[in-house]
C-alpha cells in the first residue's frame, strides 16, 4: 500500500532545533544563537506562561469555552462579527481553511515569488494549480497592485504577504483596494499580516467593512512569542458567516493555545517591548552590516552576502543560526531576526566577521 502520488508536492522542511544543532557543533544550546525563524526573542508575555499553568487541568477537555472566548476577545479587538474570526492552529491553519472553502479541484491560486511556500503547498492538496507573480528585487522588491494585476489571469485567490516574507517590503491598504477593485468578483485577495505588529502600516481588516473580497491572516507566533502553541486565525467576510465551521478542523487550537492567546491580548506591556526591539534590532542590522540589506517592515533582514550557503555554513560554526534564502530563490541572500539587542549586536559582529574572511 502507498499513499497517492505525492511526488509534485514539496516537504515543508522546518529549522533544526537548537539541542540538534548544539549537539553537532558540540556547543551548549544556551550558547547559541538562534535568529532563523522570526521568533520572538523575549519569549512570550509572563501573563500567557502563567494561564498555561493555570490552566493545565482543563487539558482533559475539548477547548469548546476557550475557543469561543477567543473568537469573541478578537471580534472585538478587531471590530468584526465573532463569525468572522477564524481560529487555528497557527496561520497556516488558516491557509487551509481558506483552501478548503474557496477551491474546486483545478482552481488557480497567485502567490509571490520569492514568498511563503506554504500558499502553494496548501493550493495543491487541495487540489489546486500554482502561479506566481515576482517581486523585482532591483525595486527592492516593492509590492503594488500593478505587481499583481501584470500577470493576474482570474485566480481564485492571491495572496499579498505585507510584511513580506523574507523581504521586508509591504503593501499599503490603498494598493490592496486598488488590487481588490481590479480583479474579479469571485477572486479574493488574502492578505497575509503574519508580521503586522512590527510594521508601522494601516491592517487591511478595515477593508473588510465594505467590502467581501478581501480577507486577513494574523498569528500568535512572532509578535506574541507564541509559536510553540499554533495559534492564528484569520479574518474573512462578513457574507461567510457560516464557513467556519463547514471548514475547520474541529478544536486545531487547542485550549492551552487559546487560554495563551487570551492572556497575551491583554498584555500590551509586552507586546510594545517585543515591537520596539524588532524595530531597533532591524535597523541596527541595516546600519551595521557590511553587506547590501533591505529595508523591512517585519522582524528580520534581508541581507545579500554572497554565497548564502556558505555563510550560513560559517556563522553555525561560531554559533549563529540564520535563514539560508536558497529556497527562496535567493541563494545569495540570508535572512536574519532580530534578537535581543545583545544577541542582534553579538550576530552581525559575526556576520562581519564571516563576511571579512571569506571575501
Ligand atoms: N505567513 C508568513 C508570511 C509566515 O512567515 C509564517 C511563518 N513562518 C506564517 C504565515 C505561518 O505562521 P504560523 O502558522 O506560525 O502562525
Amino acid at each position: 500500500m502507498q499513499p497517492r502520488d505525492l511526488s509534485d508536492h514539496s516537504p515543508y522542511v522546518p529549522g533544526r532545533g537548537d539541542e540538534e544543532v548544539a549537539r553537532e557543533l558540540g556547543m551548549d544550546p544556551e550558547e547559541l544563537i538562534t535568529l532563523s525563524s522570526n521568533e520572538n526573542p523575549h519569549g512570550a508575555s509572563p501573563d500567557a506562561v502563567a494561564a498555561i499553568r493555570e490552566h493545565a487541568e482543563a487539558i482533559r477537555v475539548y477547548p469548546k469555552s476557550s475557543h469561543a472566548d477567543l473568537r469573541a476577545r478578537l471580534a472585538d479587538r478587531w471590530d468584526v462579527s465573532e463569525e468572522q474570526v477564524w481560529v487555528s492552529a497557527g496561520a497556516d491553519g488558516s491557509i487551509d481553511y481558506l483552501s478548503r472553502a474557496m477551491l474546486e479541484p483545478g482552481d488557480r491560486v497567485l502567490v509571490p515569488e520569492p514568498g511563503f511556500a506554504y500558499y502553494g503547498m496548501s493550493a495543491k492538496y487541495h487540489h489546486g494549480e500554482v502561479s506566481t507573480y515576482s517581486l523585482d528585487r532591483s525595486d527592492s522588491f516593492t509590492q503594488t497592485a500593478e505587481t499583481v494585476l501584470d500577470v493576474y489571469e482570474g485566480e481564485r485567490i492571491i495572496y499579498v504577504t505585507s510584511p513580506h516574507n523574507p523581504t521586508g517590503s509591504t503593501m499599503s491598504i490603498e494598493e490592496v483596494r486598488l488590487l481588490a477593485d481590479a480583479t474579479a468578483e469571485e477572486t479574493l485577495v488574502v492578505v497575509d499580516e503574519a508580521y503586522g505588529e512590527f510594521a508601522e502600516l494601516t491592517s487591511a481588516v478595515s477593508l473588510l467593512d465594505d467590502r467581501d473580497d478581501v480577507a486577513v491572516l494574523r498569528t500568535f507566533s512572532k509578535a506574541y512569542g507564541l509559536a510553540g502553541l499554533r495559534v492564528g486565525y484569520a479574518l474573512v467576510p462578513e457574507a461567510w458567516a457560516d464557513a467556519y465551521a463547514r471548514v475547520n478542523t474541529p478544536f486545531a487550537a487547542s485550549e492551552l493555545a487559546c487560554r495563551a492567546a487570551l492572556a497575551a491580548l491583554d498584555d500590551d506591556d509586552h507586546l510594545e517591548r517585543s515591537i520596539e526591539s524588532a524595530r531597533w534590532g532591524r535597523e541596527y542590522l541595516r546600519e551595521t552590516l557590511d553587506a547590501p540589506t533591505f529595508e523591512s517592515a517585519g522582524n528580520f533582514v534581508l541581507a545579500a552576502v554572497g554565497d548564502a550557503d556558505r555563510v550560513t555554513e560559517a556563522l553555525q560554526e561560531e554559533g549563529v543560526i540564520v535563514r539560508d534564502c536558497t529556497s527562496f530563490g535567493l541563494p545569495d541572500c540570508i535572512r536574519i531576526t532580530t534578537g535581543t539587542r545583545e544577541e542582534t549586536r553579538t550576530a552581525a559582529e559575526r556576520i562581519n566577521g564571516v563576511l571579512e574572511r571569506i571575501e
